[in-house]
């Protein structure tokens, strides 16, 4: 078993509005995304009079331009039969309704991720900005920077003007038939619920989503919805589900290069989550909120976007450790969440 990654296209990326053919008619192309981590990957399957496409980019002017290219570039003019996501992340999902409506294609998603998407854009209680509030405050976050949030509105509908109202619901272990294959689905969570990865034994290929990435550690976060959740412990779990697979799979991510190397891989990811669970421990003496931990877990200061995902990731490390039993939580008489070592 070879202990790194390799990387097929290691000097080479699609060119805006191309694609560059990683499998038998499996297309890569890449759209842009408004923030630090500024691409997401998308994958064209080629059907006998069409195309599927597996995550659509974020809603924006720039990405529907792209598209635009791509309709008659590399689609030739062929209708887009099929719209699937792997999650509801607005880089994923963001163009699903779009390409739905202009081509009159079935939306495929699991059950999971398509209410989530829907609860998030319509801000229902539990799932608004009041409720993400309320849960950074009672880890710590000052008020000041809660007000914050508040006037940035749903973050959500950035990138996501509108969603499918429907879907073929795609369960766990299903067999899609995309392109000339067959794709079983495996699942994932902790990123998000219900996260479908796609792995094509013939093709020796898997479509992973946000569930492996070859370069950054995917988000495991706890949100407002699931406060007590054990999300990190969900996720290392289903990272193991991709060890059934061949070595040799050539993984396309949906952040860097398609790469061959899933077992150091998850291998590296399981040693970098034992690392800051480590080190989060080794940085505990009293009582201590989440927020103020922050700095310990990722040592940089955040603007709020990215302090979302930070708190909500450090909140993920703490509560497994308290679920654990390595770590008590206390609620003070300010509300707040105060962790120390059992
Ligand atoms: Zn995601």
């Amino acid at each position: 078993m070879p202990n790194r990654l390799s990387y097929p296209w290691h000097d080479q990326l699609p060119v805006s509005g191309q694609t560059i053919e990683v499998g038998p008619g499996i297309h890569w192309l890449q759209m842009p995304l408004p923030f630090a981590l500024n691409h997401i990957n998308l994958w064209l399957l080629r059907e006998q009079h069409g195309w599927t496409v597996v995550d659509t980019g974020f809603d924006s002017e720039e990405s529907r331009a792209l598209w635009e290219q791509h309709f008659n570039g590399t689609m030739a003019g062929l209708p887009m039969q099929r719209v699937v996501a792997t999650h509801y992340h607005p880089d994923h999902i963001g163009l699903a309704d779009w390409l739905v409506q202009r081509f009159s294609a079935p939306f495929h998603c699991s059950l999971g991720e398509f209410t989530a998407a829907h609860a998030l854009w319509h801000g229902l209680p539990g799932f608004d900005v009041v409720a993400l509030n309320a849960h950074f405050g009672r880890h710590g976050l000052p008020a000041g920077k809660a007000i914050q949030y508040r006037e940035r509105g749903n973050t959500y509908r950035w990138g996501v003007k509108s969603l499918p109202l429907n879907f073929n619901r795609v369960l766990a272990g299903d067999t899609l038939h995309l392109g000339d294959a067959d794709w079983v689905t495996i699942p994932g969570h902790g990123h998000s619920p219900e996260h479908m990865a796609l792995y094509c034994e013939e093709k020796r290929c898997l479509i992973a989503g946000d569930m492996l990435l070859p370069k950054i550690s995917t988000n495991v976060g706890v949100w407002a919805s699931e406060p007590d959740g054990d999300s990190l412990k969900l996720f290392l779990a289903s990272l193991n589900r991709f060890l059934d697979l061949p070595d040799d799979t050539l993984v396309l991510p949906s952040h860097g290069r398609p790469f061959r190397g899933i077992h150091p891989r998850v291998a590296a990811l399981h040693a970098h989550h034992q690392e800051r669970l480590a080190t989060l421990s080794a940085a505990i003496r009293g009582p201590v909120t989440a927020f103020e931990l922050l700095p310990v877990l990722f040592g940089r200061v955040f603007d709020l976007y990215q302090t979302m995902f930070a708190l909500a990731e450090c909140i993920a490390h703490l509560n497994h450790l308290w679920h654990a039993g390595v770590l008590r939580r206390q609620q003070d008489s300010d509300l707040c969440y105060r962790f120390s070592l059992a």
